[in-house]
C-alpha cells in the first residue's frame, strides 16, 4: 500500500531474487543495499529514491 502523506522516505520489504531473504530497507538509501543473507544488491542509490533490484513485498510507512 502506498501512502500519498507526501514526500516523506519510507521503509519497504523487499525479497532478494536470489535466496529469497526477506528484509527491511530504506527507500532512499544513499548507500549500495546488501542481502544480509547471500550478498546480493537489493537496492542502488541513485541520489533520490533508491533503485530497488529484489521483490518488493510491501511499503512500510
Ligand atoms: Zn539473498
Amino acid at each position: 500500500m502506498i501512502s500519498a502523506k507526501g514526500p516523506t522516505s519510507a521503509f519497504i520489504k523487499v525479497a532478494c531474487e536470489k535466496c529469497k531473504n526477506e528484509q527491511i530497507i530504506f527507500d532512499k538509501a544513499s548507500t549500495k543495499v546488501k542481502c544480509l543473507v547471500c550478498g546480493e544488491i537489493l537496492a542502488v542509490p541513485t541520489g533520490g529514491k533508491a533503485k530497488i533490484q529484489g521483490k518488493v513485498i510491501q511499503t512500510l510507512n
